[in-house]
C-alpha cells in the first residue's frame, strides 16, 4: 500500500469513483464517505457511494445519503457502479470482509483501491494506496486531513462539514473517549467556522428514536444484563423475540453497549444480539483491557483497543457461554 498522499496530484483528473464503507455503517463509516464524496464531486469526479447493507433511520438526514447504492437490495446497480470505477474509496474497515457480499467483488476489482482507516492490522495489501492510523479518533477525521492535505479546504462546505462532525462525536463518544486529541477539538473549530450547526447534528443522531426503542433498553437493563463483579464485567443477551417484540431495527441498538461501563468498576462490556444470520457482539473497555484482540481470539471479529466486534454462527446460549469462559481466561487482565 502506497502512501496516500501520493495521489493528491492524481485528483486533480477526474474519475469514476466508488465510495464505500464497511456494513451496517454507523455514524462514522457514512459521515466520513459523504463527506469524501461531498468533496471530490466538487472536484470534477463522477462519484457513487455504496453501502454494503441498509443503513439506520438516524443516518438518513445527512446530505448526499438519499443516493448511496445498499449494496444488498440493490446487487447490480452496485456491481455496474463497481466495474466502471477507476478509483474505490474504502473508508472505516480494515478488512474486506467487513463489507459482507461486497467483498468477493471488491477483491476481483483491478482498479485503484483506496484504504483511509484508524482499525487496528488493516489488510493492507488488499489496496493500492491508503493510510492507517491506530491513533485517530475516526475516519472522519482522516477525511478532513485528506482534504486540508490535498489543499482542498476551501471545499469544505456546511454539508460536509456536518458529517463530518457526525463522525467524529459518534467515535469519540462526544469527545470523551481517550482518542478525542487536541487535533480533534481543532478541526471541529474549524468546521465551525466553516458555518456548522453542531446541535442539529447532536438532535439529529441522537434525539431521533421512536418510543419502543427506549422502552427496549429499559427492558434489556433490568431483564437481560448479567454482572461479573468478580471479572469487572457485564453481558446483555438479546434473544430475537425481544427484537420481534419491540420492533426493534437496525440502528436501535447502537450504544447499548456502553450502558454497562457506567457501573461503579466495570471495565468490560460484551453485547450480543440474536440475529437472523449470525449472533453479533460488540465489545467495550475502560483503561488496559484489550477488546481488539479479545474479539480477534474468541469471536471472529477485531476492531480498536477498546471498542469491537465479532460474530459467532452458535446459538445464543452457546455464544454466551464461550463469554462466560473467555472472561475467566482473561481474569489476569480483567481484576
Ligand atoms: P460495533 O460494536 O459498534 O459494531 O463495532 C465496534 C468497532 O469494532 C467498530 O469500529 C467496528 O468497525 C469494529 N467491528 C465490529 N465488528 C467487527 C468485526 O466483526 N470485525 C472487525 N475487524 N471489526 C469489527
Ligand atoms: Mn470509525
Amino acid at each position: 500500500m502506497k502512501p496516500i498522499e501520493e495521489i493528491y496530484p492524481l485528483l486533480r483528473t477526474p474519475r469514476k469513483v466508488v465510495v464505500t464503507m464497511h456494513q451496517k455503517p454507523d455514524p462514522d463509516a457514512m459521515g466520513s464517505s459523504l463527506a469524501l464524496a461531498g468533496v471530490l464531486v466538487q472536484l470534477g469526479h463522477d462519484v457513487t457511494v455504496i453501502s454494503p447493507t441498509n443503513w439506520p433511520d438516524f443516518l438518513k438526514w445527512m446530505p448526499g445519503s438519499k443516493k448511496v447504492i445498499d449494496y444488498e437490495a440493490a446487487r447490480e446497480k452496485g456491481n455496474a457502479a463497481l466495474e466502471l470505477a477507476e478509483w474505490v474509496f474504502c473508508l472505516d474497515f480494515n478488512a474486506l470482509y467487513r463489507t459482507k457480499h461486497m467483498a468477493a467483488k471488491l477483491a476481483a476489482l483491478s482498479c485503484v483501491k483506496v484504504l483511509i482507516d484508524h482499525h487496528e492490522q488493516p489488510e493492507t495489501q488488499a489496496f493500492d494506496y491508503g493510510i492507517s492510523l491506530t491513533s485517530k479518533s475516526s475516519t472522519s477525521e482522516m477525511v478532513y486531513d485528506f482534504i486540508t492535505g490535498s489543499g482542498n479546504e476551501a471545499l469544505i462546505n456546511k454539508e460536509v462539514a456536518a458529517c463530518l462532525y457526525a463522525g467524529i462525536i459518534g467515535d469519540t463518544g462526544s469527545f470523551r473517549f481517550p482518542s478525542t486529541s487536541p487535533h480533534v477539538h481543532e478541526m471541529v473549530a474549524d468546521l465551525k467556522r466553516k458555518g456548522l450547526d453542531h446541535a442539529i447534528v447532536h438532535e439529529n443522531l441522537y434525539d431521533n428514536f421512536l418510543e419502543d426503542r427506549l422502552r427496549f433498553i429499559g427492558h434489556v437493563l433490568l431483564n437481560r444484563m448479567e454482572i461479573f463483579y468478580e471479572y469487572n464485567t457485564a453481558l446483555i443477551a438479546i434473544p430475537k423475540s425481544d427484537l420481534i417484540k419491540f420492533n426493534i431495527k437496525t440502528g436501535d441498538t447502537e450504544g447499548l453497549v456502553n450502558y454497562p461501563l457506567t457501573i461503579q468498576g466495570i471495565k468490560l462490556a460484551g453485547l450480543v444480539i440474536d440475529r437472523d444470520e449470525e449472533r453479533k457482539w460488540s465489545f467495550r473497555s475502560k483503561g488496559n483491557v484489550d477488546v481488539n484482540t479479545f474479539a480477534r481470539k474468541y469471536f471472529n471479529g477485531g476492531g480498536h483497543f477498546n471498542a469491537s466486534g465479532g460474530r459467532s454462527a452458535d446459538s445464543l446460549q452457546t455464544t454466551v457461554q464461550l463469554f462466560k469462559k473467555a472472561i475467566k481466561e482473561n481474569a489476569s487482565q480483567l481484576q
